[in-house]
């Protein structure tokens, strides 16, 4: 039977499962565990072939209580209530885990947008910013790219929003194109952090990273960029893959070349530079020593967890463990470091670019990486010595002890209202 999971559920007991370490009263934490609103809302658009298409959309708005809601838009088939719930609450605890002063959100729509032209998909896009047009704003609810969408959709939805709101506010979403506001860094900015708490994990564990081997589930905008700086690092990056398969070379492969590879023919399968083509589930049971989930949720069930040969997982992708799957490998002595800060460099970076709207005023790359280090070490050093000095079972449960107590702690000192 496979796993039932819903991401949603999973959220709720990586909270409970920190709960257990903290002094924090049960309804306040009860509170922590559900979205303030979502928005479903259904847009009706019009295709190329004359007829109209309808295509479910949410927000939702998980909680702002340290500072404006916060996360991305993905465009799948699989989006659901409860997919988009879970992702808001992981942005929360995301945002405290790295200490940047914002909430958590996230959105989608249900759409596979390959099956859509550029026009079509800019109507939808627009749609859904109309939609979102009395939610968002830089002080309210500031969205960002996720799966399948990316500069492109965040300038549309900018450029909506000012029209309609006869303005100029790029700090009203982040991810945009340098010419449009974006930040130097931020493309890069998830693998960066993937690439960090490799190193400072490795580094932790002692484990010299300079020889180490890793294999990267997913080879978009995360899983490619961290393939590539953990190569500049001196890791062999043997096995890559996508959603056409896994690539494997025991030598390390060119990530650059595979990446261009699959900019050109869109799929890894057929890369040159490979001695041997792998399944996905081949390649997530490697004997390697790192493996870096960077596709999509539950990547990872029980079954497969027992069959993981990789000694530290460094979480790419948000929530790509099912909660069964995160116990087998803890009681397997795998080091898992967690989502809400391995690839919390993308919002550090969004964090980064909104400051720089707001300011008029920006920065080079070199100051966008230096702050982005800072940032993710310092939280790493948090979160390690958390899991020491509180003696919790994962890096996940301390990340989870750090980031909901700076969350109750803001709610407790805001008090109550009404
Ligand atoms: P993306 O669309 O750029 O890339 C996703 C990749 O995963 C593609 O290469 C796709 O082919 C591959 N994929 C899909 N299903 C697969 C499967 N079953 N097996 C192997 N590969 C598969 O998306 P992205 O922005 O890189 O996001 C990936 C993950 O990282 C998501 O969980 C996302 O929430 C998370 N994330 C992204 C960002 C960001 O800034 N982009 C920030 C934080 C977290």
């Amino acid at each position: 039977m496979p796993e039932e999971v819903n991401p949603f559920e999973s959220l709720q007991s990586q909270i409970d499962a920190a709960g257990a370490h903290l002094e924090i009263d049960d309804d306040v934490l009860e509170r922590l565990k559900y979205p303030e609103r979502v928005l479903e809302t259904n847009l009706t658009v019009e295709l190329e072939d004359g007829s109209l298409g309808r295509f479910q959309a949410f927000r939702s708005q998980f909680n702002g209580d340290r500072g404006p809601y916060k996360g991305g838009i993905r465009y799948h088939p699989n989006v659901s209530r409860a997919e988009v719930k879970a992702l808001s609450g992981w942005m929360v605890y995301k945002c405290a885990t790295v200490g940047i002063p914002y909430g958590g959100g996230k959105g989608g729509i249900v759409i596979d947008p390959d099956e859509y032209s550029e026009a079509e998909l800019e109507a939808i896009t627009r749609a859904y910013a109309v939609e979102l047009r009395p939610l968002i704003g830089e002080d309210k609810d500031i969205p960002a790219p996720d799966v399948n969408t990316g500069q492109r959709e965040m300038n549309w939805i900018k450029d909506t929003y000012e029209t309609l709101e006869n303005t100029t506010e790029p700090g009203v979403i982040t991810g945009k194109a340098p010419d449009s506001g974006g930040s130097a860094g931020r493309v890069e900015a998830t693998g960066r952090s993937t690439m960090l708490v490799a190193r400072e994990a490795f580094s932790y564990l002692d484990i010299p990273i300079e020889e180490a081997t890793a294999a990267v589930q997913g080879y978009g905008n995360a899983g490619s960029v961290a393939a590539k700086l953990l190569e500049e690092i001196g890791v062999d990056v043997v096995a890559v893959s996508d959603s056409s398969g896994a690539v494997y070379h025991e030598n390390g492969l060119d990530t650059q070349a595979a990446k261009d590879h699959k900019n050109e023919t869109r799929s890894l399968t057929g890369f040159e530079g490979a001695s041997e083509e792998l399944t996905n589930e081949e390649l997530l049971t490697l004997d390697v020593d790192l493996l870096i989930p960077a596709a999509l949720e539950n990547a990872i069930d029980q079954q497969l967890a027992r069959e993981v040969q990789a000694d530290v997982i460094v979480e790419a992708a948000n929530g790509p463990l099912t909660p069964a799957a995160d116990d087998v490998l803890t009681e397997r002595g795998v080091h898992v470091f967690p989502d809400i800060l391995a690839n919390a460099g993308g919002v550090t970076v969004s964090y980064f670019e909104w400051v720089q709207n707001r300011q008029r005023f920006y920065w080079t790359a070199q100051k966008v990486n230096e702050e982005l280090e800072r940032i993710i070490v310092e939280a790493f050093d948090a979160l390690t010595t958390t899991y020491e000095g509180r003696e919790v079972e994962t890096f996940r449960t301390a990340a989870y002890v750090v980031a909901i107590q700076r969350v109750a702690d803001a709610f407790e000192e805001a008090g109550t209202f009404p």
